[in-house]
């Protein structure tokens, strides 16, 4: 059955909802989007998506076309119109379509505002018990990683090869070292039981579950540090491990095809994803 989306205004059937050829985010990639993710019916750590939504229309001089609260209102009806359990809402922004195909931003257009639902098993999904395989990728995206631009064809080349070598995600080499995944923050566990993860710069995408994830290791006394590391120091690891809201936390089993720790995931990373479900169980709005 058509689920619901949003598209301006409107609740449709996702196979009418449509925009213009000349929308922006069309043309020009001149877009931001979240993906927060639901359990239980309720959105996880939705305010954290949202703060970071507008903060990336921000970083491109582009104004929401709805406030905050009339966005997470848009949200919850989604959800309750498909009656989703459990899985993902995606939100869109662009800087909506003018007459033509000028690169400057256009006078009196009105945003593009689209959001539409899918349906995720996150918590049981297959490779949470398994973990995933990685295979490594230059990093080739631009410099701003820290808006969340809808311009993904660096993520997508990087995934299409995770894919095709049967792995599950792709982590982005810049000198030496692992900026973060295509869609998702990467961690290792160092020998001596440090939590290691890249700090937030123009370099990464600041996750929103990685910085849940810090706080809720840090609130347990776990120690972490944010800074880079290479591919060799993850192959030395105890374990590695991935967070984002569409998988919460999960292992990181091999990388190129060499094996990580004992090649299954380890007792933190299952800590921790335990730990963040609970959160997003009991936190859930
Ligand atoms: N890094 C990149 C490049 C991403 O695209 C994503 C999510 O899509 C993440 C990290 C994880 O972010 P979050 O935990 O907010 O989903």
């Amino acid at each position: 059955m058509d689920s619901i989306a949003y598209v301006n205004g409107s609740f449709v059937p996702l196979s009418e909802a449509k925009v213009s050829i000349l929308d922006r985010g069309f043309l020009f990639a001149d877009g931001i989007y979240e993906v927060s993710a639901v359990l239980g019916g309720k959105l996880v750590d939705n305010a954290s998506h949202l703060a970071r939504l507008e903060r990336s229309v921000g970083e491109i001089q582009l104004k929401l076309p709805e406030s905050i609260e009339r966005i997470v209102e848009i949200q919850k009806e989604l959800i309750a119109r498909n009656k989703l359990d459990s899985g993902l809402v995606y939100i869109e922004v662009t800087r909506g379509a003018d007459k033509g195909r000028d690169f400057a931003f256009p006078k009196g257009v009105t945003p593009t505002m689209i959001m539409f639902t899918s349906v995720k098993d996150i918590v049981n999904s297959a490779s949470a018990k398994t973990g995933i395989p990685v295979i490594t990728v230059p990093d080739i995206r631009w410099t701003r990683r820290d808006i969340k631009s809808v311009a993904l064809l660096a993520q997508v080349l990087a995934k299409q090869a995770a894919a095709e070598a049967g792995a599950g995600e792709a982590w982005m080499i810049e000198d030496g070292k692992v900026t973060e995944g295509g869609s998702s923050s990467a961690f290792i566990l160092t020998q001596d039981d440090v939590i290691v993860t890249r700090q937030n710069g123009s370099e990464i995408l600041p996750g929103c579950t990685r910085k849940a994830v810090i706080k809720l290791a840090e609130e347990r006394q776990l120690r972490v540090e944010e800074r880079p590391f290479s591919i060799d120091e993850a192959l030395k690891a105890k374990e590695a491990f991935i967070t984002s809201a569409s998988s919460f936390v999960q292992a990181v089993i091999s990388i190129d095809g060499k094996q990580v720790g004992s090649g299954k995931p380890g007792p933190m990373t299952n800590r921790l994803r335990e730990i963040y479900v609970d959160f997003a169980r009991t936190t859930g709005t």
